[in-house]
């Protein structure tokens, strides 16, 4: 199997089985010598075979994977909310140091991340692929274990999709359902003259990650003996191989008793989404630079590959944080919690959106979204 280079032990990555322990990444061809082809067992054999496994947990999962269509039943007075995500190999994602595994991982969190910026519940996911022949079955079962680990951690449940096959890469699509009630949903739309700009967690680290994973793949690619030293971007790798989505945020906000007027997941860097919300919102907006979250390892990691880490937070993507404003009044009840950080303010649209730097002078917003980044 050469459509990945390494296979990672990653003692840092919490999730068992995920990976084997060890302090660094080593590269190497996958260590499994199996490869059945996908013809051996045919479409629904190899629906069967991945997905004998799969349990459901939801009480409104009233049928799951094996009919015609999935069957969920409605909650009084809920919402329901979807979103897909459509995932490319050679566009989204690269499988020479992206495995298998994590991919899978990851394809679930992107589409979990929407749920949650609803200010909603995840309940069940759909998974449908376009595979082609160069992929054994035991690739695809690696996929499966990363999306099957997402749902067991996340509980959601795996109700159904789509096989077929496809004449070079790889696709996924992965399409997620979650439940709201009215009182709670967010729109990206709500956000009024005055509200708090906050985010969760923090920014860069994933981008950063995928820096370090393309210059150990070229040193690879160089000398295939070479073992990546991965040691001081640990956090990066996790952030960029193994995003999580953040489930405990609704959860957190409904504690706190807070609905925030506006919501967003940051996908594709700060800049950008708050240039949606506020043009959604048809406001305007002060960020202020020193105000965004850093994690020590990006601090660094930006010293050291002369990048500036302002730059990589607003324009980095693939972080899955979320970006929400709330009304002044709720401030109180947010300002404790290490998982929130006021980073600036909703103006009047006619202010403009704006960056206040550390020195103090207002730039403004512009959105540089990762791919354009990565263009230049
Ligand atoms: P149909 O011909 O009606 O599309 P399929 O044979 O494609 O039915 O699918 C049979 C069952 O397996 C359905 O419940 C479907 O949702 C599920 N399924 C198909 N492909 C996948 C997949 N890649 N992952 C999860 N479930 C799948
Ligand atoms: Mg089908």
């Amino acid at each position: 199997m050469s459509y990945f280079i390494f296979y990672k032990k990653l003692g840092f990555l919490n999730i068992e089985g995920l990976f084997l322990h060890s302090q660094r990444i080593k590269m190497f061809e996958s260590k499994n010598p199996l490869r059945t082809p996908i013809s051996d067992l045919g479409e629904f054999g190899l629906i069967e075979h991945l997905t004998k496994n799969v349990k459901i947990n939801q009480a409104t999962t009233v049928k799951g994977i094996g009919d015609d269509a999935a069957v969920i039943s409605s909650e009084k007075d809920m919402l329901q909310v979807v979103s897909t995500d459509l995932l490319v190999e050679g566009v989204h994602f690269d499988l020479s140091y992206m495995p298998l595994k994590h991919l899978g991982y990851k394809a679930v969190m992107v589409n979990l991340s929407d749920i949650y910026a609803m200010n909603a519940e995840a309940k069940q996911i759909t998974v449908s692929i376009a595979v082609s022949n160069r992929f054994p079955v035991e690739a695809l079962e690696e996929l499966y274990d990363g999306i099957q680990t997402a749902t067991k951690i996340y509980n959601v449940d795996l109700v159904g999709g789509d096989t077929t096959s496809s004449t070079s890469g790889l696709v996924i699509s992965i399409t997620a359902l979650g439940t709201v009630t009215k009182e709670k949903i967010v729109y990206r739309n709500g956000a009024k003259e005055n509200d708090l700009l906050v985010v969760t967690g923090d920014l860069g680290a994933a981008y950063l990650g995928l820096q370090v994973l393309e210059r150990e793949k070229q040193v690879f690619e160089a000398n295939p003996n070479a073992q990546p030293e991965l040691d001081n971007y640990t956090y990066l790798v996790e952030r960029q191989l193994k995003p999580e989505a953040r489930k405990d945020i609704p959860k957190l906000l409904e504690d706190l008793e807070v609905v925030p007027t506006s919501m967003i997941d940051i996908s594709d860097g700060l800049s950008s989404e708050i240039i949606h919300l506020c043009k959604s919102s048809e406001m305007g907006c002060n960020l202020y630079e020193d105000k965004i979250p850093l994690d020590p390892q990006v601090i660094s990691t930006c010293e050291e590959f002369e990048l500036d880490s302002t730059t990589i937070a607003l324009s980095g993507g693939e972080d899955y944080e979320l970006l929400f404003t709330i009304s002044t009044e709720d401030f109180p009840k947010i300002k404790a919690n290490p998982n929130l950080t006021v980073i600036g303010h909703i103006t009047n649209k006619k202010e403009g959106m704006h960056l206040i730097t550390r020195a103090d002078t207002k730039i403004p917003l512009i959105a540089r979204g990762w791919n354009s980044m990565k263009e230049e």
